[in-house]
């Protein structure tokens, strides 16, 4: 496999913590988008209990919990994430409601019918989009939701580039119908979707990047591991600029009935 079409998985787990870890987000989104999909869920309480999964150090989950009631659990496998997570949820006085723990998703430590909402932007392809439905679907009260962003296809075809680059990061990439009819078939109803905007990819990803990659190779320069994984970001980004009419992140939002 050549250097640039590496995953983010491949490259050593402290070097991408740290690139991440003074970042708002670690994926695509934006307040705006996490809204928008917490616009369409209704079953939300004081008693609610909510996952965030792959939390990162919570841009979004501060996001959640100031405007929606119950717990949040924000759960990564990274622990300077959630050692962050943690100091963010304390600034905003929100330790009481919002807890960060180290874990991971293919071993989730909550019980059966636990949980009222699974929420999980820019994080469900660790475990594979159809696995972690499936799996995370035990852990959903019936009627409870899920908020997922995926990456997905817009169109039926796209260029060989593009195609390959995904085929090689992430193979369950697919498109919308397709997502949805995979949420259908694991025991849920599609209730919405929606493409994130672009800006959830420019400004709120890739611009704060552009800046902590210069500080991060003069920090590590000359280490072959932190050119390659900043060699890695900007094809990323250079993709998205010349594809981003053929993909992007979907906001998938559903709701858990009883099969
Ligand atoms: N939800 C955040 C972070 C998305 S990046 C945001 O939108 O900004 C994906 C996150 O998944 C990273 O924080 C990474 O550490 C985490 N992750 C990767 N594999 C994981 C696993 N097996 N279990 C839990 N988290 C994982």
């Amino acid at each position: 496999m050549r250097n640039e079409d590496k995953t983010i998985h491949e490259f050593d787990f402290n070097f991408i913590c740290d690139f991440f870890l003074n970042m708002e987000r670690q994926g695509p989104g934006s307040p705006e988008a996490t809204l928008k999909a917490l616009g369409f869920i209704d079953n939300l309480t004081d008693k609610s209990l909510i996952a965030d999964i792959g939390c990162g150090t919570g841009g979004q989950t501060m996001v959640l919990a100031q405007h929606a009631p119950g717990s949040i659990t924000g759960i990564d496998l990274f622990p300077g994430f959630i050692g962050r997570f943690n100091s963010n949820a304390g600034k905003l006085n929100l330790q009481d409601r919002v807890k960060g723990i180290v874990g991971s998703m293919d071993n989730l430590p909550f019980r059966d019918e636990e949980l009222d909402l699974i929420w999980s932007e820019g994080a469900i392809y660790n475990i594979g989009f159809e696995r972690g439905l499936r799996e995370w679907r035990s852990l959903l009260k019936t009627g409870g939701y899920i908020a997922v962003s995926e990456s997905s296809w817009f169109t039926e075809k796209r260029p060989a580039e593009i195609h390959d680059f995904w085929m090689s990061v992430y193979p369950e990439i697919d498109t919308i119908p397709n997502k949805m009819a995979q949420i259908q078939k694991a025991g849920y109803i599609p209730v919405a979707s929606f493409i994130l905007p672009e800006t959830c990819w420019t400004d709120h990803y890739h611009a704060p990047q552009a800046a902590a990659q210069e500080k991060f190779l003069h920090k590590y320069a000359g280490n072959k591991t932190a050119e390659e994984f900043i060699a890695f970001q900007r094809r990323e980004a250079e993709l998205y600029r010349k594809y981003k009419e053929f993909y992007g992140y979907v906001f998938y939002i559903a709701k858990k009935i009883e099969q």
